[in-house]
């Protein structure tokens, strides 16, 4: 799903936020990508998500080379890629039931079809009863699973999630990772970046661990090109 080769992310102001990274994430598979604060973490989701572009290297997503990309089919591959933040993002003056919708809205999908996913989303995440509150009358926690809702309402195949719990109490951390592992049993591949690689091996899952931009710890390592280059 996500193999990455030999990759290297240069800022315009020199400094090397991701130093010949390699590494794959299978389908299916949950990885998370431990590192403290400054180590690349988010710079390599975002390379994953083709928001930003390699220096050197080779990134593919889905069995698409990012590295010839053309701008024209950047939205196919983030429809197959759901995002969720330390921070809810949620849409301050619309309903939970609406911020969920959103990518749906995107992707032209209304009406009775659109209900229907969102409620099975709200069940999900056990927001039934919330489905009309606005976002500022939910608890953080409640906000974070509003999110993930929305990153897996139209169907992606890979979710990308930044310190998730980075805002949450040790708790709430806890129970939104587990909801976002347990996206495994429907099939989607799912990373997930975590300052505290303790919080990581609790969940018995990939653990891949960044220091100052290099990968120095893979406990799935197996290092080659990617197969589809
Ligand atoms: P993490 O998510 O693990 O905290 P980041 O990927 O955000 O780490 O940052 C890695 C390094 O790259 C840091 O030194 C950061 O200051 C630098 N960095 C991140 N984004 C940019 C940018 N757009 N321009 C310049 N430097 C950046
Ligand atoms: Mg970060």
């Amino acid at each position: 799903m996500i193999q990455i080769y030999r990759l290297t992310m240069r800022f315009p102001n020199g400094i090397e936020a991701l130093r010949d990274v390699s590494f794959r994430v299978h389908e299916g598979e949950v990885a998370f990508i431990a590192g403290r604060s400054g180590s690349g973490k988010s710079t390599l989701l975002s390379l994953v998500t083709a928001e930003l572009k390699p220096s050197d290297g080779q990134i593919l997503v889905a069995g698409r080379n990012l590295a010839v990309l053309k701008a024209d089919q950047r939205p196919i591959l983030r429809r197959a890629i759901g995002r969720i933040w330390q921070e809810p993002r949620l849409l301050p003056d619309r309903s939970v039931r609406d911020n969920i919708a959103v990518p749906l809205e995107i992707l032209g999908v209304t009406g009775e079809r659109a209900r229907q996913r969102v409620d099975q989303m709200l069940e999900l995440v056990g927001m039934e009863r919330h489905h009309a509150a606005l976002p500022a009358w939910l608890s953080s926690l409640e906000q974070q699973r509003v999110a993930l809702a929305r990153a897996i309402v139209h169907e992606p195949s890979l979710v990308i999630a930044d310190e998730p719990g980075g805002n949450l109490d040790p708790e709430g951390a806890m129970s939104i990772m587990q909801m976002l592992v347990d996206l495994k049993s429907r099939g989607i591949t799912v990373a997930i970046a975590v300052r505290d690689r303790a919080i990581a091996d609790k969940f018995s899952q990939r653990v891949v661990v960044l220091n100052k931009g290099f990968l120095i710890e893979d406990d799935g390592a197996e290092a080659r090109p990617p197969s589809e280059a």
